[in-house]
């Protein structure tokens, strides 16, 4: 069957959705198409009454996801985590996490000297301006930093945080420092009922056809086609957002170099729903890169005071590997095995598929929009500015072609149901 629209969407992920949600606000009829469920990434699962993301997701307002956000009208409703109650891991033992100067002052991380110089560095880094930096790796940037290596790892332990990115040499430093800067800032936000809540207030005003495949986008007469299973999908704009360097390649009819995107960044990941809200509850690792998360009790995910907690190890290796060292950080996050209800290990995420790279100019050295046999890009990227790769993380490509455009022919076709968040929305969560 031939179905015609204004735009279509290849990939419902918050990239996809956030395009379509843009277009079809602007008055284009627009047709999401979606390989399995909407959500990609930012999909939220509900199980045994818990309510799980894909390990710990926080939604950094201040980033350009927020703004995206705000212009579709869209407040995201939710809590922030606690961090002052956040602890660091070290040898096994557990201190004061140096986030604020009290806790600064009064951890066992560091000794005297570390505390002044760390905080002489965490007092400036506002201030300080990340294209600076362009050009500079990570790695040098701390190096110049000339802390001590007690407070080096804390800082490197802060980084994991706001970019799960475990390896800091190829990193460019001005896209660390910007996500530094936009944690402390903007602050970010646990979501009530999950990043399901983003989903379901972004699928309002046009279709979503799930478990529907895009096999290929082929420009013909002034439009493209659009091979969707039995299907074919005639459209005006094509935005193509599948989430993945591979999964974009595979579409296009000439497939982009792309052979110099590289540094994906993997987490393994323990999701967990627990019976009592644990103690300390928020353990991040100084010598390792583990991290464990109450999250669901700053958000409402889970019923009758029980609460979800996320796991994670940046840098996923293998499963009998990675196991062991979650259930360890686990039981140091105060999870013991009989207050576990339900679990869910996921051996390895792609939390980020790429990296503004040093030696690619960082930030401003990030990909320009191709031509990928589509035609022009007329937009560059919807994006959320979170960990360390904005760009190319949440983000969607808008293609227009270039010769005589024309209407689409026909009328749009109904198609599919509107996406319907696959949980609860977050107001049915109590506060
Ligand atoms: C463990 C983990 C933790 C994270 N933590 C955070 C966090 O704290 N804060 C944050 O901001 N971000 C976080 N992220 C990243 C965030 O989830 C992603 O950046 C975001 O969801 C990506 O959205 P996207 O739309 O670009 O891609 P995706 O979510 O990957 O969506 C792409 C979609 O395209 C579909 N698709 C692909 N090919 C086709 C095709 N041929 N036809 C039809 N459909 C297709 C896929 O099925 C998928 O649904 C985390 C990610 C992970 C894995």
């Amino acid at each position: 069957m031939d179905l015609h629209t204004d735009i279509a969407v290849v990939g419902g992920g918050l990239g996809g959705l956030t395009a379509a949600a843009t277009a079809s606000r602007g008055g284009a009829t627009t047709l999401v198409l979606e390989a399995h469920l909407p959500g990609g990434r930012a999909r939220t699962t509900e199980r045994d009454g818990f309510v799980w993301n894909l390990s710990s997701h926080a939604l950094y307002c201040g980033g350009p996801g927020g703004a995206a956000l705000a212009s579709l009208g869209i407040v995201p409703i939710g809590a922030a985590p606690p961090l002052a109650r956040y602890l660091g891991s070290s040898e096994g033992a557990l201190h004061r996490l140096p986030t604020r100067p009290g806790p600064l002052l009064r951890t066992r991380l560091l000794g005297a000297r570390s505390k002044a110089r760390l905080a002489g560095v965490l007092g400036r880094l506002p201030r300080m301006s990340p294209s600076a930096l362009e050009g500079t790796s990570t790695r040098a940037w701390l190096e110049g930093l000339d802390l001590r290596t007690d407070a080096d790892a804390v800082v490197r332990a802060l980084l994991r945080l706001g970019t799960y990115r475990a390896d800091v040499d190829r990193l460019g430093a001005d896209a660390a420092l910007a996500q530094m800067q936009l944690a402390s800032s903007g602050g970010v936000l646990y979501l009530d009922g999950g990043w399901a809540q983003l989903t379901a207030a972004l699928s309002d005003g046009f279709h979503v056809r799930t478990s529907a495949p895009v096999g290929s986008i082929v420009p013909a007469a002034g439009r493209f086609e659009i091979a969707c299973g039995e299907d074919r999908v005639i459209a005006r704009h094509v935005v193509v957002a599948a989430g993945s360097p591979a999964a974009t390649r595979a579409l296009l009819p000439d497939p982009p170099d792309w052979s110099d995107l590289d540094g994906t960044v993997t987490a393994a990941c323990l999701d967990l729903g627990v019976r009592r809200p644990p103690q300390p509850g928020y353990v991040l690792g100084i010598d390792t890169p583990l991290y464990a998360t109450t999250q669901g009790l700053p958000a409402r995910q889970a019923p009758n005071r029980q609460v979800v907690v996320a796991v994670l190890r940046c840098s996923a290796r293998s499963a009998a590997e990675d196991r062991p060292v979650l259930d360890a950080h686990r039981r140091l996050a105060g999870v013991a095995d009989e207050d576990v209800l339900a679990e869910r290990f996921l051996t390895s995420m792609t939390v980020a598929w790429t990296a503004p790279r040093a030696t690619l100019g960082g930030l401003r050295g990030r990909r320009r929009s191709q031509r990928c046999g589509l035609g022009s890009p007329i937009s560059k990227s919807v994006s959320v500015g979170t960990r360390a790769t904005p760009r190319c993380r949440w983000g969607a490509e808008l293609f227009t072609k270039p010769p005589t455009p024309s209407r689409a022919e026909g009328r749009p076709v109904p198609l599919g149901s509107k996406a319907s968040s696959p949980v609860l929305r977050a107001s049915t969560w109590p506060r």
